[in-house]
């Protein structure tokens, strides 16, 4: 093993993530479980929201000096402008980085170990460094950070958008149970870029990746797996979930500190007894919405865990969390627990939690269903709508908090799936789920690194 891991250690894999939490995340994970496997890593990434080296000093880090126009980095931009406008500004540092980890490599000679770059690893929403890998002659494999599901849309996309649907509660053909409602969307966002976005993201997979990795497993997502594997006749591997594959520590991929003491009064709470609510790292709800929130979570009765972070509210100052509305927190007195930023994962683990509040974010999502977690769900944008759609559709594992966020409806839906014989149906299913990600096995993870070590080195 030590020989095979050190033959190994000469393949060195460059990953770059797209610079958010729910991206960067798996992506460090991935990192990890490939240099777990004896693979050498490098790690190419933006100064704006950049990993904090000495939290992994098992892997190298490599800034590529980008210059990123406001329009990426103020809070509150159009996100279909924010990541056309990021890829443009990461082409050229992404490809001088590496194309400097490959003469680096060359000047210094086959003799020193530092491992010869076989393949680039990059986020499938940064086409500009996919094709850009792919033209400098590096094998390129695209991580998908969400689900198959997601993906498959992507690539469906240039095909619903001439469709001209306009039926929103239509059934779309060959994405089942997908409607049109639950397709990929950003209110507010220009669509034509949208769209330009993600027919640049699919077109790069086509043309320029050696293969496509997933943050999912077989055992919920296979049709959609199998599909897209008939769709690209690429490799595909669904590697995940990742952060329990990798076995990468919580705190290693947090670009926030979090809040540790929730803990500890989680710990003073009966078995299943508490919501907890967050929303994740980007999405935002209106002032409205998000007093309609909070009443109905004091309404409820239930006691709550609220993730309350900076930003949350749109149009709210961004370096400090809302206000809280007058009288709120009186009203739930110590039923209530409001942090700016959770130690997550440790929180869905914990016993005295009894469903997810939850935007469906993938990185959720996954985490939800790895600790038996159901789920109330209220997508936001992006692909939040299609996880919603399975984590309620397809997997019977969650219920949708309501057309609009309105305290009476809040109120009934958190006590329906808190106390209600609703509830404890989806918290069976999604116990059985949760038995199906724990035995999700490495199959694909050998394939992954069979596949890697097997690639010539670019120097
Ligand atoms: N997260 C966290 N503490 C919080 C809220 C979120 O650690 O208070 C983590 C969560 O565990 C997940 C990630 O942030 O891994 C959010 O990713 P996701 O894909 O769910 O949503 P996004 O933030 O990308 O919308």
């Amino acid at each position: 093993m030590a020989g095979q891991e050190q033959r190994r250690r000469r393949h060195r894999v460059v990953l770059f993530p797209l610079p958010f939490q729910g991206h960067v995340t798996p992506m460090l994970q991935l990192a990890a479980l490939l240099h777990s496997r004896g693979l050498a890593v490098t790690v190419l990434h933006t100064a704006f929201n950049a990993p904090d080296p000495a939290r992994h000093p098992e892997l190298a880090f490599v800034p590529i000096h980008e210059a990123l126009p406001d329009e990426v980095t103020c809070p509150g931009a159009d996100i279909a402008r924010q990541l056309l406008a990021l890829n443009t500004a990461c082409e050229a540092p992404f490809r001088d980085a590496l194309a400097s980890l490959l003469l680096l490599r060359g000047r210094r000679g086959q003799d020193q170990d530092q491992g010869s770059v076989a393949c680039a690893v990059v986020d499938g929403q940064c086409y500009a460094a996919v094709d850009a890998a792919a033209q400098l002659g590096v094998p390129v494999l695209a991580l998908r950070t969400d689900s198959a599901a997601t993906f498959r849309t992507m690539l469906a996309f240039p095909r619903l958008r001439d469709a001209g649907y306009e039926m929103l509660d239509e059934l779309v053909p060959d994405l089942e149970p997908l409607r049109v409602r639950d397709l990929i969307r950003v209110d507010g966002s220009d669509a034509d870029a949208l769209c330009g976005f993600i027919a640049r993201v699919a077109g790069a997979v086509r043309s320029s990746a050696s293969g496509v990795v997933v943050n999912t497993f077989e055992g919920i997502e296979a049709p959609e797996l199998a599909k897209i594997r008939r769709e690209l006749s690429l490799p595909v591997f669904a590697v995940g979930p990742l952060h329990l594959m990798s076995r990468a520590p919580a705190e290693q991929t947090t670009l926030r500190a979090p809040d540790g003491g929730c803990l500890a009064w989680l710990d003073t709470r009966p078995p299943r007894s508490v919501l907890y609510v967050s929303l994740g790292s980007v999405a935002t709800v209106g002032h409205a919405a998000f007093e309609e929130m909070a009443w109905g979570l004091a309404g409820s009765g239930v006691p709550f865990l609220w993730v309350v972070r900076p930003g949350l509210v749109a149009g709210g100052e961004e370096e400090a969390p809302p206000p809280l509305p007058d009288g709120f927190s009186e009203e739930i007195k110590n039923r209530g627990k409001i942090v700016t930023w959770a130690p997550q994962r440790e929180v869905l683990a914990h016993a005295a939690i009894g469903a997810f509040w939850t935007h469906c974010g993938w990185n959720s999502t996954l985490e939800s269903v790895c600790e038996g977690v159901p789920m109330l769900v209220q997508p936001c944008f992006a692909d939040q709508t299609v996880n919603a759609r399975y984590v309620t559709h397809v997997w019977g594992v969650g219920m949708e908090v309501g057309e609009v966020i309105e305290r009476g409806i809040v109120a009934e839906a958190v006590a329906k799936v808190m106390v209600g014989e609703e509830g404890a149906r989806m918290r069976e299913r999604a116990h059985r789920l949760k038995m199906e990600a724990s035995a999700a096995t490495s199959l694909s993870i050998d394939s992954l690194i069979h596949y890697i070590s097997s690639l010539p080195t670019a120097n």
